[in-house]
């Protein structure tokens, strides 16, 4: 451990993270990749905080166990610096790309008081060619919503901080807004397309109107899709990632210590770190937990910064895995799972087909279901929830074999309209205390973006 006796009672670390979720463990990787004396302090008594795959069983080469994700169950590898991470880290013999499952996600809504999924035109989010045609196919759209698609080009620039669904509805429509980007977007963000800035997460759509005019025309004239994987995860499951990173920042780690406040400095002199351990001194520092956490933390310290960390709500996330006899599922399940048009007022917001999605996530007699449901607070009350949805949308009436349940409490961070300027204001503002921010509160939710967050962190850090 890089800590020194400073002064009486109080140890020293030149640069302390706080918060041993990845892009935390990034931030201490990165660190330590540039010589710095790093200590990162995690709260609880694990690493990887959203990130945590549970395995059960299959302990022998020839007996496939359980691989349960009760957080991310992949990453895109397309995203910037990724690769490079995956590289740097040794982990592409790790990688797995997909299961028997079709690639095809659904949305699972209402047509004339039947359920029915029908796949979602995933291209268009991608941004490929194909997007156009494959709406213009989608039994999600009406006849009249597919004509709308042709007035598109048509339709005047607008330079607004637009929220997805003002953008969309104004573009395509009504109906795509509501039958595609609501269930699709709710089932990554969480939240509304009301709420959610068009900038703040999907600043290319913003992009491809500023500079065709168009977002149709712009995606008639699209290069092909490369080739290459998009959504990956890793043989034993997410954790995985975490455990590659735990490895290279070992020595710098102390887990069950949780900041509880810091005391600024006077200028020039350390910041002292309050924790359950004892006060830390520490030049710099890397806060990478949630952004209420580093609100808590920091809004003694500056009440406008307080202001502007406050102003990232975050919405609650509870994970539900369903695990079956192989015999007691009659659907075929083929695809990757679905997400559930909000219309429909149900509690389920997504269920994903685990064991279908990737390999080497069952026993060969099993199935496996991941469920994102809104209503329970305590386990029962979430597997009650997931299994009676699962009954309801996939006729599943059996008892699952196994089952887990988590309850995020704001787990994801609502990117409103204005986001991107708050993050530069709160980060301005935390620079004067040698407070970095890091984490998925501020450069994106996704597991790259949160990655990047922490590396990102880390290059700010000023060299001892
Ligand atoms: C259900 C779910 C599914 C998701 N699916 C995907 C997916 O498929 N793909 C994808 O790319 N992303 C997905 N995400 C998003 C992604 O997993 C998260 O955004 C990312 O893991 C967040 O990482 P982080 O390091 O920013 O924060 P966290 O993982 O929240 O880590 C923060 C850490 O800080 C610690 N901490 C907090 N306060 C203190 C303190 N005072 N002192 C010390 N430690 C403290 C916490 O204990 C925690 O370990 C999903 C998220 C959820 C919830």
């Amino acid at each position: 451990m890089h800590v020194s006796a400073a002064e009486e009672g109080v140890v020293s670390a030149p640069v302390v993270v706080v918060g041993g979720g990845v892009a935390g463990l990034a931030a201490a990787w990165r660190l330590r990749a540039r010589g710095q004396d790093v200590v990162l302090l995690e709260r609880s008594s694990r690493l990887g905080g959203l990130v945590e795959s549970e395995r059960l069983g299959g302990q022998t080469a020839d007996a496939q166990g359980w691989v349960l994700e009760h957080g991310p169950d992949g990453l895109l590898a397309s995203k910037p610096g990724m690769r490079e991470v995956l590289e740097r880290l040794g982990m592409q013999s790790e990688l797995v790309t997909g299961g028997e499952g079709k690639r095809v996600a659904y949305v699972a809504r209402s047509e004339r008081e039947a359920l029915r999924l029908d796949p979602i035109p995933t291209s268009l989010f991608r941004f490929e060619r194909r997007a156009i045609v494959e709406l213009l196919r989608s039994p999600l759209l009406s006849w009249s919503a597919k004509l709308r698609l042709f007035a598109e080009p048509f339709v005047r620039h607008s330079a607004r901080a637009d929220t997805v669904a003002h953008f969309v509805v104004r573009r395509f429509g009504r109906e795509l807004a509501e039958r595609v980007f609501e269930p699709m977007m709710r089932g990554v963000y969480g939240a509304s397309i009301a709420e959610l800035g068009l900038h703040e997460t999907m600043p290319k759509l913003a992009d491809l109107e500023r500079r065709y005019g168009s977002v149709g025309v712009a995606l008639l004239l699209a290069p092909r899709a490369p080739a290459g994987p998009g959504l990956v995860s890793f043989r034993g499951g997410m954790q995985t990632l975490v455990e590659r990173l735990a490895a290279e920042v070992a020595p710098s780690v102390r887990l069950g210590v949780e900041v509880e406040s810091i005391q600024p400095a006077r200028p020039g002199a350390p910041t002292t770190l309050y924790t359950s351990e004892g006060p830390v001194a520490a030049r710099e520092i890397v806060l990478a937990c949630p952004a209420r956490e580093a609100r808590r933390l920091l809004a003694p310290l500056d009440p406008a910064l307080g202001d502007e960390l406050a102003g990232i709500r975050s919405t609650d996330v509870s994970v539900v895995s369903l695990g079956y006899a192989r015999d007691d599922v009659m659907h075929a399940l083929d695809g990757t799972g679905f997400v559930v048009d909000p219309a429909l007022g149900r509690s389920l917001v997504a269920c994903t087909w685990s064991s279908r999605k990737w390999s080497g996530r069952a026993p060969d007699d099993g199935v496996l279901l991941r469920c994102v449901v809104n209503r329970g607070e305590s386990t029962p009350e979430l597997v009650q929830t997931a299994s009676e949805e699962v009954h309801r949308f996939l006729g599943i009436t059996a008892k699952p074999r196994l089952v887990r349940a988590r309850r995020r409490t704001g787990a994801l961070p609502v990117y409103a309209p204005g986001h991107r300027e708050r993050v530069a204001e709160a980060r301005t503002r935390a620079r004067r205390f040698g407070v970095e921010l890091a984490g998925n509160a501020y450069d994106g939710v996704g597991v790259p973006d949160c990655l990047s967050s922490g590396i990102g962190a880390a290059e700010r850090v000023r060299a001892a």
